[in-house]
């Protein structure tokens, strides 16, 4: 008997200290990998099944929250959140949505590195579903191929599209970026705000992140100065 309550007591503490590591992992917003965690079954289910099955979660959510879901203003959020989830602030996850690789000749043999500034990324944190928002600069050097200007910034949305931590989001757009171009010469630099920082917890209004990613010739100082000094050109347009 008293083996046994030893042991349950045991757990207890086990149980309470995971819980305060959980806490404190997410606050600390720790990443453990540059792909996102992703199970082997995520397709299994249809867009369409998985909205069915989130839209009872969320409506759970907000009943247990106390929340009157037969007021017309509440009514609909359920439906709402599982479809925008789905198809909207995750999307990324889905490998269908990934931006297809229309990459071109160097035909004008432009050599020098060419700068997308000011990308809007809209992510959100996974340790705490809560939106970051910011800009993300992505520069690459041609040894031949180029790709459309718009699709580096549909690269950053398509991977801004999942939970994240800024810093794989980062890595997962240079990579990608250096699969299509055919050329490690990628780098990238994101500064965002997190609303899990900025609105709640410590709540800091003002501070944002800075995460960068320099591949290849970019690791080089010079180069990665020059990137740096034009992601400051103001431009007035
Ligand atoms: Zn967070």
């Amino acid at each position: 008997m008293l083996i046994f309550v030893a042991l349950l007591f045991l757990i207890t503490m086990k149980f309470e200290k995971d819980l305060k590591n959980i806490d404190a992992f997410g606050d600390d917003h720790i990443g453990t990998s540059s792909n996102t965690p992703i199970r082997e079954d995520a397709f299994k289910l249809s867009n369409d099944q998985k909205i069915d099955v989130i839209k009872d979660d969320v409506r759970h959510i907000m009943e247990t929250l106390g929340l009157d879901l037969t007021d017309d203003s509440l009514n609909g959020t359920p439906m709402r959140v599982a479809k925008m989830f789905v198809n909207e602030v995750f999307g990324g996850l889905n490998p269908e949505n990934r931006p297809k690789p229309s990459t071109f000749e160097n035909k004008y043999k432009y050599g020098e590195m060419l700068v997308e500034k000011n990308i809007t990324v809209y992510s959100t944190c996974e340790h705490h579903l809560l939106p970051i928002v910011g800009k993300a600069h992505v520069a690459y050097i041609s040894n031949g191929t180029v790709v459309g200007l718009s699709k580096m910034n549909r690269i950053v949305d398509y991977y801004a599209k999942r939970p994240q931590v800024q810093e794989r989001l980062t890595i997962q757009v240079v990579k990608e970026l250096q699969r299509v171009l055919n050329t490690k010469d990628v780098a990238c630099v994101i500064d965002a705000k997190h609303l899990c920082v900025n609105s709640r917890g410590i709540r800091d209004v003002d501070s944002s992140t800075v995460t960068s990613e320099f591949g290849g010739k970019f690791k080089n100082g010079k180069t990665k100065r020059e990137f740096l000094d034009y992601i400051k050109l103001e431009t007035e347009f």
